[in-house]
């Protein structure tokens, strides 16, 4: 018989709390009265440590602050000791992941095994983990195929250690041991330091015009974890772990490259035309796109409450400081703000300076193409206007309507049958999909419906490999070798043999396009052409 009321009440364990995800979870979380208190794994850095200090002075015991590093397996042993869920929102994103590759890297995927390792490693009462993940994992998208959804092929951007890390990161909770788990894929989120992250490096540049995308925000994000644990101790949970869902905010939140700034530089009086040109930022390897399936944990847990106006309308209500750039000319803070950045050495202008023409081509398709981008907006195709690269007229706002996603012929294909319920999954459907990535399932039989046992896989090239049919079908990943190896881009290879890469990779690359990328061991930047 339970004397003790704390007796019901359960530990959360929670990485990268300090981060800006963090700080919008670890309060709502706080707020459930079933937690009795949040165990934190915190880097012991300056920033960490002060933020770590605010979350103590202001919950006192609910808190339990870990210093260690999560790539760490006795750090992480600490942390999960005791605790019901474990949250891994921990990350390196940019700009901190170009600058420093290796971070992302050992945090993202080394971070993510320990991790992992530390929470199978407990036989009772295991608990359960939800690993967030992020849309940097799909790579590129545009006006083509501007909706997606988990099941898409991951074709994470050229040099883009983040993303490629979490692709390897997130594959490694979804063939784990753990019994109970969740991945999700975090979009892009607003939060509150959003400007003063953006404003001191090259990384704003990366972002093209004409990208779809749907954001989130901090607070909804934050949301989302509190209802997850909430309705899960609740017992109202049917269907959600061991799976993988899309982040993002819904139509409120759909907008493109051009319109985040639009809306951004609004609170001060500014707009994308007066800070910026249009051949200042990349035309393509990026990441982002409208959600097809963000729906799906809307459906669960009822989180999507802000909009992206309504986002910036808040930040300036919260910071009257906005109010007093809106006497300064807008000439003058391009000149004086914006501008010094282009030069900052993860700006796109400055690679076609140094002539990095890896990043130049990653960024652009070729030198030519990132010389010839005019220089006046009107002579510059916007998405959001109504205009196709090549100047063709769209109806932007019926391709943002996701009703008319079939219409339009958006929808991929994931090479099987997607209309049979998973429990009628069977081998012929895995050859199916494999032979739609150029390869064939090597397992001559499987369990009816079962996606989490490891099957045999062999890609286009030869590669054997064992990855659970959940990971190919529903996930997108594929060939760890073709795709998912670190510090290694292969894409126009891997599309020339898969038409289920193929069908995103040729919307913004040539087909006569034949380039290997790759990062050597100092992490500098290297390319070149092959034969195929
Ligand atoms: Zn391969």
């Amino acid at each position: 018989m339970r004397t003790d009321n704390k007796m019901d009440k359960i530990i959360v364990a929670i990485t990268g709390g300090t981060g800006n995800m963090g700080q919008a979870t670890v309060p709502q979380i706080l707020e459930l009265d079933q937690v009795e208190k949040v165990k934190l794994l915190v880097l012991n850095s300056t920033k960490d440590k002060r933020e770590a200090a605010k979350y103590k002075k202001k919950y006192g015991d609910r808190v339990e602050i870990i210093y260690g590093n999560i790539a760490n397996i006795y750090d992480c042993k600490k942390v999960v000791k005791d605790a019901a869920y474990v949250i891994n929102m921990a990350a390196v994103i940019p700009p901190t992941a170009d600058y420093y590759p290796e971070k992302a890297i050992e945090c993202n995927y080394y971070g993510a095994k320990a991790l992992v390792h530390a929470i199978e490693e407990i036989r009772h009462k295991q608990p359960k983990l939800i690993h967030i993940s992020t849309v940097a994992t799909y790579g590129n998208r545009d006006y083509q195929h501007p909706w997606g959804e988990c099941a898409d092929p991951l074709l994470p951007s050229v040099y883009d250690s983040y993303g490629m890390s979490k692709v390897r990161g997130e594959l490694v909770v979804m063939e784990s041991k753990i019994d109970v788990w969740s991945v999700i894929r975090q979009t892009g989120m607003l939060h509150k330091n959003l400007f003063k992250d953006n404003l001191n490096g090259g990384l704003m540049f990366h972002t093209p015009y004409n990208v779809p995308m749907e954001w989130s925000t901090q607070n909804d994000s934050g949301l989302l974890l509190k209802n997850i644990i909430k309705r899960d101790l609740d017992g109202e949970v049917d269907n959600f772990w061991r799976g993988v869902y899309n982040l993002g905010c819904g139509d409120g939140c759909r907008i493109t490259g051009y319109d985040t700034f639009e809306q951004g530089f609004s609170i001060i009086s500014g707009s994308t035309e007066k800070f910026m040109k249009p051949n200042w930022n990349a035309t393509r390897n990026f990441h982002c796109m409208f959600f097809l399936d963000s729906d799906v944990l809307e459906n669960m847990f009822h989180f999507q409450r802000e909009t992206v106006k309504g986002f910036w309308q808040q930040v300036t209500k919260d910071h009257p400081i906005f109010a007093l750039a809106k006497g300064v000319q807008p000439a003058l803070i391009s000149e004086l703000a914006i501008k010094p950045l282009l030069k900052d050495s993860n700006s796109p202008r400055q690679w076609l300076a140094d002539n990095d023409e890896g990043r130049v081509i990653a960024a652009f398709g070729s030198k030519e193409a990132a010389e010839n981008l005019p220089e006046k907006w009107a002579d510059f195709p916007l998405f959001c206007k109504g205009k196709g690269d090549k100047g063709e007229d769209l109806d932007y706002e019926a391709i943002k309507d996701i009703k008319n996603v079939d219409k339009y012929g958006f929808r991929l294909k994931h090479g099987y049958d997607e209309t049979k319920p998973t429990e009628e999954l069977d081998i012929e459907d895995m050859q199916q999909a494999a032979e739609f990535r150029g390869g064939q399932c090597l397992s001559s039989s499987m369990e009816k419906g079962n996606l989490y046992k490891k099957l045999k896989w062999e890609c286009a090239d030869g590669h054997k490999f064992k990855m659970t049919p959940f990971a190919i079908l529903k996930a997108g990943h594929w060939c760890p070798e073709c795709c998912e190896t670190q510090g290694v881009w292969n894409f126009d290879h891997v599309a020339k043999k898969s038409p289920f890469h193929a069908q995103i990779w040729y919307d913004t690359h040539a087909k006569d396009e034949n380039y290997l990328y790759w990062y050597d061991d100092d992490f500098n930047a290297h390319y070149k052409k092959t034969e195929d």
